[in-house]
């Protein structure tokens, strides 16, 4: 008799599904026989990173052998002179996934209820499903966006977090800090409210400090290494919350969470400012050259405010389809419910060009 190990395992396993990250460069090129690939799926930061970080990690390198530092010191040291915040606000993460993991995980749990946008995240769900914690998903207003009003109404004396992702991913859409206050003001003091900023770089001139101009007793900033700065590989991300909060958090954070390799490359890419500035400018100017093209196709999704655009069409599974069979690859978005949409991460100008031009291929060849 074989053993039911789905009914050993904790409840709430049966309603937990893997995460399906974007699809590998490596593995379309097996699927497809190709020889070589552009992967527009999950938001990386195409130019690299920082040559700074990279010089960092091959000094590091030889020092492998050794744990690395438990509480990631010199992170912390530069992320609070570079934030203005004291050292015991930070809570480090594996990503910043797992930041929100671990804050899901310290406060809700079987009978409390998570409260997120439908299209936001999909990790918010996930963290809560496998808490154990009751998932309560609010509709977007125009289906894109966040509606704060609505989602302010979904909370109750069972809500202990509320997963805000601004700018959101995948919709792209934004909510100013005046509306963010606004929201806050209308909840309870005691509930965890997390504001996702994992693209906060690419909004940083218009958006202000977050960090400081947002106020509410329960507030968590969380930020990551794995856009702007180019990191995704190294899986670093950070919140900034009340100290109360974060040293909850951390009993529940793995010993030596961060590698050793991860911190000494984020300490590096936080200090090259003008890298980041410089790629974050790039990104913004490519990402309205995309987004102007596919408007003038009549395909453009809607106004995004990340590293990515969408690109909304009838025929999505065709069109992705096509693109993979050329090398190029495009995040589906039927997951979220959207399966008329697309997201395309901004590449370098030669990635974007080369995608533009082969959409222009490909939807000639719909018509036929
Ligand atoms: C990419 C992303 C993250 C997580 O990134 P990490 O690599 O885990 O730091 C978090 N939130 C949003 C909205 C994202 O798009």
């Amino acid at each position: 008799m074989s053993i039911n190990w789905l009914a050993r395992a904790v409840p709430q396993t049966s309603g937990l599904y893997p995460y399906v990250p974007g699809k590998p460069v490596e593995t379309l090129l097996r699927e497809k026989g190709l020889s070589r690939a552009v992967k527009l799926a999950s938001n990386e930061n195409p130019y690299g990173p920082s040559p700074k970080a990279i010089a960092a990690m091959q000094h590091a390198a030889a020092g492998v052998n050794r744990y690395p530092d438990g509480d990631a010191n010199l992170l912390k040291d530069a992320l609070a002179s570079f934030h203005h915040v004291n050292r015991d606000q930070l809570l480090l993460g594996n990503g910043s996934n797992e930041v929100l993991d671990i804050l899901i995980r310290t406060f809700a749990g079987a009978g409390d209820e998570v409260v997120f946008s439908s299209r936001g995240f999909i990790v918010y769900a996930l963290a809560a499903q496998a808490a154990g914690a009751t998932s309560v998903s609010v509709p977007e207003a125009d289906g894109l966006t966040h509606d704060l009003e609505a989602m302010a109404h979904a909370v109750n004396e069972k809500t202990k977090v509320v997963c805000v992702a601004n700018p959101n991913n995948p919709t792209g859409t934004l909510h100013g800090n005046d509306r963010l206050q606004d929201f806050l003001d209308s909840l309870p003091r005691d509930v965890v409210v997390i504001i996702d900023e994992a693209y906060y770089e690419f909004v940083a001139d218009t958006q202000g400090d977050s960090v400081h101009d947002l106020s509410h007793p329960g507030l968590v900033i969380s930020r990551t290494f794995s856009k702007a700065y180019g990191l995704a590989g190294c899986r670093v991300g950070y919140a900034i919350a009340d100290a109360e909060i974060t040293a909850l958090a951390n009993r529940y954070r793995e010993p030596f969470n961060l590698n050793l390799l991860a911190q000494v490359a984020a300490v590096a890419a936080l200090d090259d400012r003008e890298w980041v500035m410089a790629r974050v400018a790039e990104n913004n100017q490519e990402r309205q050259r995309l987004e102007s093209a596919l408007d003038g196709l009549g395909l453009l999704g809607g106004r995004c405010f990340g590293n990515f655009v969408l690109l909304r069409h009838a025929q999505c599974g065709e069109l992705l389809r096509s693109f993979e069979d050329r090398g190029i690859i495009p995040r589906p978005l039927a997951p979220y419910g959207m399966a008329d949409y697309l997201r395309i991460s901004v590449g370098t100008a030669d990635e974007n060009n080369e995608f533009l031009q082969m959409l222009n291929v490909i939807l000639a060849e719909l018509q036929e």
